[in-house]
């Protein structure tokens, strides 16, 4: 075990301070990640900051009818908050596909957002990896990669970005707020998590030092329906092989607002701009929801193990797409 101090912050602003003036710190939530990789040496924080008393851990009402959702706010308390279960179903699903249980009344929205992937040669300190150590190779692309990216991946990493909170909250328009030493910005969800390029090391747009305050979600649309479904090798305490969010509001039988993301297929929750272009304005049938998803996953470029997840990611869609738009038309005839 490597040394390493300990502080305990009471305030934001002491929270980002601290950061600015201690290098090689890290912020620590409900440490379910940070600790797993500390131990497997993957992490070396010099000093943790550990936030979890910070007054970051409440879910409250925007004025404009959206919702501020706290960084500390837990993941299995924000699943079951009513204005969330019933006004955004697709985070509170994405919420409780996610880990286990015990895990999930102890990781926090910031942290889970913040997750590091779970390739394999990520983990392993005994080989090399573009992500852990740049510019020592990326053995997944060649090696291990059943479970890794199909789309916007690079010659330098073909990782996945594993929450399955993000790829709702990418679905749902939300804003990640942060507080750094250069004062509060936001960030469009969509935009948060990048692809990996040729600077795999980087998984977000986060500074260094910048603390994440919130997350914030725009008002649900009048009459829109939202589902997330996830695709993985067992029910439970497995990261999603596909996965697919969607917001979806139909009108005498036409798609009026669609807005899709998958998981599990890229460095980033993949927003669907393509399939929602299909989608706009059309029938709202499964011949268009497979158009729609075929327009997207044509960019798709699989790697020797990984091709299954195109169909898997597809199925997910159109599954989604139909359920949502045979509820909606129910809801219509009462
Ligand atoms: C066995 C297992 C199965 C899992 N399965 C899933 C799954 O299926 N789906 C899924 O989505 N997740 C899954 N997880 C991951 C789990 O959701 C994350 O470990 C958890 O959400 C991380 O939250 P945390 O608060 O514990 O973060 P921490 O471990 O405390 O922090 C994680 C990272 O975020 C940084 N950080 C934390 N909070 C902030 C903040 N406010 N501002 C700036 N930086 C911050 C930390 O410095 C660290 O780098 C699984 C985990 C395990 C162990
Ligand atoms: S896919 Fe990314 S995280 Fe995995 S070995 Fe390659 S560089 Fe590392």
């Amino acid at each position: 075990m490597r040394p390493f101090g300990y502080l305990r912050v009471a305030s934001v602003d002491e929270a980002v301070r601290a950061a600015a003036g201690q290098p090689g710190a890290q912020f620590l939530a409900g440490g379910t990640n940070l600790v797993d990789l500390m131990k497997l040496g993957v992490e070396a924080p010099r000093t943790l900051i550990d936030i979890g008393r910070l007054p970051l851990d409440r879910v409250e009402e925007r004025p404009d009818g959206g919702l501020r959702i706290g960084a500390l706010v837990r993941n299995a308390d924000l699943a079951a908050v009513p204005a969330v279960r019933d006004r955004y179903p697709a985070l509170s699903q994405a919420l409780l596909a996610g880990a286990s249980g015990q895990l999930r009344n102890t990781a926090t929205t910031g942290g889970n957002l913040l997750q590091r992937t779970r390739c394999g040669y990520f983990q392993d300190v005994s080989k090399p990896c573009n992500k852990r150590e740049p510019g020592t190779g990326c053995p997944a692309r060649e090696g291990a990669h059943r479970d890794l990216a199909v789309l916007g991946h690079s010659a330098h990493c073909v990782a996945t970005q594993p929450s399955d909170m993000a790829v709702a909250l990418a679905a749902l328009d939300a804003t990640v707020c942060l507080h750094g030493p250069e004062g509060e910005r936001t960030v469009p969800a969509t935009e948060f998590h990048r692809l990996p390029g040729d600077s795999p090391e980087r998984d977000t747009e986060i500074r260094l030092g910048e603390l994440l305050t919130a997350v914030e979600l725009p008002p649900a649309r009048p009459g829109a329906r939202s589902r997330y479904r996830k695709a993985r090798d067992r029910a439970s305490f497995a990261f999603a092989l596909a996965s697919v969010a969607a917001v979806l509001t139909v009108r005498d039988g036409t798609v009026e607002h669609a807005a899709l993301a998958f998981g599990g297929l890229a460095h980033r929750p993949w927003r669907a701009r393509a399939a929602e272009a299909v989608l706009r304005g059309a029938p709202a049938t499964e011949e268009t929801f497979a158009r729609a998803a075929d327009a997207e996953l044509a960019a798709a470029a699989p790697l020797r193990d990984n091709g299954f997840k195109v169909p898997l990611a597809r199925a997910l869609a159109v599954g989604v797409l139909t359920d949502l738009a045979g509820r909606a038309g129910r809801a219509a005839h009462g």
